[in-house]
């Protein structure tokens, strides 16, 4: 088959290091009969191994001539592939207990991971390979200058464990940063969640849309309502200091005051 020109605006860069791909596997530890979703299987580095392990594979690639190999290359009775953007797919036609893998592309990593948040209740567990700033994003604890809107976010709704780097000689093309693979599991129905979701989102989106500024200018709108001394937090703080269940416990205080999204 003819070489593949790598496509940029694709987030398009392939694994090729052989003892990476094998550690990968080895981390998302398949049984045969799981129900595995690959998002950008791209030339197959990660799928053919998984499609070794596994009775059948479900993959959603973009790029229709990569889609086009992967119909060349496996049968369909091993393989079912999407062609289409993962931003569009609903995952919940795979019913429950799904497990999602890839190499994501990262320029799509932050809508991509909030577009999958929706369906956390259908997932058993997602192994992705990020860039490793987006990684460190993601698991950072409050305290921590990488600690965001995307780690109370994600922290909120999955138990998240960073496993290991990849250098970027692992691919081809190289792309300019370190990546990482990160495990992601949903945390149970049981789990602390605010009373209104909405009302917890905007209340983390507001405090980190200026992270060095003090949440009572951030949550103006809200602060007279917010008992600051009950859930804990200085109307000085900032929002790197405050944990999830803080966050969560000021939305439960303002929804308890009748205040709505
Ligand atoms: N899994 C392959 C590997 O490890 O070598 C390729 C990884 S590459 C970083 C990302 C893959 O995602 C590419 O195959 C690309 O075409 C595909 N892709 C990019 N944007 C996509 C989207 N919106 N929906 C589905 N696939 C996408």
């Amino acid at each position: 088959m003819a070489k593949h020109e790598a496509r940029k605006r694709f987030g398009q860069n392939f694994l090729h290091d052989l003892s990476v791909i094998d550690d990968i596997v080895r981390a998302i530890d398949l049984r045969h009969d799981d129900k595995v979703i690959e998002i950008g299987p791209g030339l197959a580095a990660l799928t053919r191994p998984l499609s070794e392990r596994l009775d059948h594979l479900n993959v959603i690639e973009l790029d229709r001539d990569l889609a086009h190999r992967l119909r060349n290359s496996f049968s369909p009775k091993k393989l079912t592939i999407t062609e289409a953007d993962v931003l569009t797919v609903d995952f919940s036609d795979w019913g429950d207990d799904i497990r999602i893998v890839g190499n994501l592309p990262y320029n799509i990593s932050s809508p991509l991971l909030f577009h999958l948040m929706s369906f956390a209740h259908l997932v058993r567990d997602q192994h992705f390979m990020l860039q490793r700033e987006v990684v460190d994003r993601m698991v950072a604890k409050p305290g921590s200058s990488d600690y965001s809107r995307l780690s109370v976010m994600l922290q909120s709704r999955y138990r998240m464990v960073k496993l290991f780097d990849v250098s970027p000689e692992a691919f081809d093309p190289a792309p300019k940063v370190v990546s990482s693979i990160v495990r992601m599991r949903p945390l149970p129905e049981d789990r602390p969640q605010a009373k209104d979701t909405s009302l917890f989102e905007q209340l983390v989106a507001a405090s980190f849309a200026q992270r060095r500024k003090m949440l009572r200018g951030s949550w103006a709108k809200w602060a007279d309502s917010i008992p600051w001394e009950d859930v804990g937090i200085a109307p000085t703080a900032r929002p790197g200091e405050v944990s999830v269940q803080q966050f969560i416990a000021v939305a439960d205080a303002l929804t308890e005051r009748g205040i709505t999204s």
